[in-house]
């Protein structure tokens, strides 16, 4: 089976000083190679991360659909990939709320990095009002199905339950498991049994040291995507020691 992906998102944190704990993250997991492990810092230290890294993945958190152009303040996949970033976040919550991404947004964004061959890791999840209302499974697998690139070459999904990030509450398991396979569905209905099979759905949402084992262990979980606790090698490291 495949290896864990473990992938830290730093979100608006890391100022230089904080390579020392990408430092201490990238050595930790040289010792723990049955993991696959990535940090996504602030594009401003994806050059400085990437220099620093010799075990670890590197990327960025966002791209613009276009390859250069008029867009003031944005970052095309190319740009990114050049300052050492492998692989790229699309379609985080926090995206889509804070600059209305839409999932035919997040779809050209996605494919605008796979056409130069980067990593994608695309993002999905539900509100609490939607998880409430029992319909959690029904939407995010047609906010998937509607963002899903036409091709599966460097995909990995993340589900992020909205309500799980940076609350400290995580769903119940059997929910965790539930919206995977529903999800594995919408995968393998798009892109075939084979392929669709072997995209990574990660689980993101207030993962840390103590729950990894048991979110890693539930079927079709792929891997994390951590915020919080990816911020010092005290926090990330026991996840990736959870997913060895
Ligand atoms: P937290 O791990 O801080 O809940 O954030 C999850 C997340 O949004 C990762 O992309």
């Amino acid at each position: 089976s495949q290896r864990y992906y473990i992938v830290g998102n730093w979100k608006m944190n890391g100022m230089r000083a904080a390579l020392s704990e990408a430092r201490a993250i990238d050595r930790a997991a040289q010792r723990l190679p049955k993991v696959e492990v990535a940090l996504a810092p602030p594009a401003t230290l994806i050059a400085a991360m990437r220099e620093a890294m010799t075990n670890i993945g590197v990327g960025a958190q966002n791209c613009h659909a276009d390859d250069k152009g008029a867009h003031t303040g944005d970052l095309s996949a190319s740009m990114l990939r050049e300052a050492g970033a492998d692989f790229v976040i699309v379609g985080h919550s926090e995206r889509r709320a804070d600059h209305h991404e839409t999932n035919g947004d997040v779809k050209a964004k996605a494919e605008a990095a796979q056409a130069i061959e980067m990593g994608v890791i695309l993002c999905v999840g539900e509100t609490e009002d939607q998880r409430d209302s029992g319909e959690a499974e029904e939407i995010v697998a047609r906010q998937l199905a509607s963002s899903l690139p036409n091709g599966c070459q460097r995909l990995s999904v993340a589900y992020e339950p909205i309500w799980a990030i940076g609350t400290g509450r995580v769903p119940q398991v059997a929910d965790v498991a539930a919206m995977h396979k529903r999800l594995r569905g919408v995968l393998v209905d798009k892109y075939g049994e084979a392929e669709g099979g072997a995209v990574r759905i990660l689980y993101g949402g207030s993962v840390n040291g103590d729950n990894a084992a048991e979110l890693l262990a539930v079927p079709e979980v792929g891997g994390a995507l951590v915020g919080g606790a990816s911020l010092t090698a005290d926090g990330f490291v026991p996840i990736i020691v959870a997913a060895a």
